[in-house]
């Protein structure tokens, strides 16, 4: 096919099959969110990149490899937005909010977009469920935001999960264990990958994430984040990993886990589906520096975002979704009766009787073999004749039988008969 009428690589559109799934999660978020006092929030699909760059760290690979940006008239530089915690942290800092009572907490659905190689459950736009706590310390947060997600696969009965959680410590004791971890791997520097040669100097943590086997077998062996933890971020953590115990979330310490962004300071967690693929349907953690790398303000945050499109591809598997089904079809011959058709369908439309309807065709024998094809119970037919006398005919697709009676008298006697079916 041409391929200016294909989709740009790795973005798909989303057709009525898919948007079921998309609407499903979106209703089960908001119902749990709701619960626990979240206010949603929508921001724009564009950014500044400069906030971008400040926010998730120019040596970061999203920043290096991943964003698209675009450059206006006025020279401004737009990026589209790869992940949703900086702008909202952005929203935080602009709309004051500040001043509300903390803490804030805001939950996100929507599209973003990272330059990334397209392959199975990874697009280059993507939709996150995410949530973001902001304007408190408490380690009782990082575990809500968790069992949120927790509770969210559950009641889309997607139950075989794994979490891994982990503390990166924060900026007194993390630079002490990057030390310890660069010596190490500079001992062994030859035998890993080109990529971790290069993080070796830039960002020594993302090693520990790499997905090399030579580099895993390294990875195995290096010192652990947890014996260079301060007091301050072990009595945190220690807090953090009772209170998940408390509500018998099933989690795994893990102690090389790290995440692909750089704000995150203590708490850092993954949830992965448990099968072969061990895909990561979510991720998130605790960024205390954030709001002060962005604006001075010291506002401590936690939060996390889940993928959309991989928890539909679990939940296709799972799930049939029934055909919807409609008990009337509404034929109409002519123009007269198309136009009264259009009156028709508002009275229909406020009466909540759902119908198919064969505007756009022209004739009545189509219209009918559609009725028949969409087994639906009865059909409304008009006609020039029935539009003179402002009657229709009811038709009883199963029987056969049909009589004409005035439109208002059709409505009323399909209701009772739609009823009458929906208690059966
Ligand atoms: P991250 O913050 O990058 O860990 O993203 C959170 C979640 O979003 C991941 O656990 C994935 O489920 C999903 N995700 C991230 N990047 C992509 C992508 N390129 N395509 C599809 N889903 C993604």
């Amino acid at each position: 096919m041409d391929s200016k009428i294909q989709t740009p690589t790795g973005m798909e559109d989303i057709l009525e099959e898919e948007w079921v799934f998309y609407e499903m999660i979106e209703k089960k978020a908001k119902e749990i969110l709701k619960f626990y006092n979240f206010e949603r929030i929508e921001t724009p699909i564009l950014e500044k990149k400069e906030l971008f760059l400040a926010g998730i760290g120019e040596r970061s690979e999203v920043i290096q490899k991943e964003m698209f940006t675009l450059k206006t008239e006025g020279e401004t530089e737009l990026s589209l937005r790869p992940e949703g915690t900086v702008p909202i942290c952005r929203a935080y800092i602009q709309r004051g909010m500040k001043e509300k009572s903390q803490p804030v907490k805001l939950w996100y659905f929507g599209p973003f977009f990272r330059h990334e190689r397209p392959q199975a459950g990874r697009y280059r736009q993507f939709w996150q469920l995410g949530l973001e706590i902001l304007g408190s310390k408490d380690p009782v947060l990082d575990a809500e935001v968790i069992q949120i997600f927790y509770q969210i696969l559950k009641e889309l009965k997607i139950e075989d999960i794994l979490i891994h959680v982990n503390c990166l410590g924060d900026k007194n004791c993390r630079p002490y264990y990057k030390k310890s971890l660069t010596q190490y791997f500079k001992n062994k520097e030859k035998s890993l990958c080109k990529d971790c040669q290069r993080r070796l100097k830039e960002n020594v943590l993302r090693i520990l994430d790499c997905k090399d086997e030579k580099c895993q077998r390294i990875v195995s062996g290096a010192p652990q984040i947890l014996d260079y933890l301060c007091e301050e971020c072990k009595k945190f953590f220690e807090e953090f990993l009772e209170y998940l115990e408390s509500i018998s979330i099933p989690y795994q310490l893990n102690p090389y886990l790290v995440r692909g962004l750089d704000y995150y300071t203590k708490t850092v967690f993954e949830i992965f589906e448990s099968g072969e693929k061990k895909l990561a349907l979510a991720g998130g953690g605790r960024y205390d520096d954030l709001i002060e790398i962005l604006s001075k303000q010291s506002v401590p945050g936690t939060g996390g975002a889940m993928g959309v499109e991989r928890l539909i591809e679990i939940l296709k598997k799972k799930i049939k979704i029934p055909k919807e089904k409609k008990f009337l079809y509404l034929a109409c011959l002519g123009k007269n009766a198309k136009a009264k058709a259009l009156e028709i369908l508002e009275i229909l439309r406020k009466e909540k009787i759902e119908c198919y309807f064969g505007l756009g065709k022209e004739s009545l024998k189509s219209q009918l073999k559609l009725a028949e094809k969409f087994k639906v119970k009865f059909c409304l037919i008009l006609g020039q004749k029935e539009v003179l006398e402002n009657s229709i005919i009811l038709k009883d697709m199963e029987t056969g039988l049909q009589s004409t009676m005035k439109i208002k008298e059709a409505i009323k006697k399909l209701k009772q008969l739609i009823k009458k079916i929906q208690k059966t």
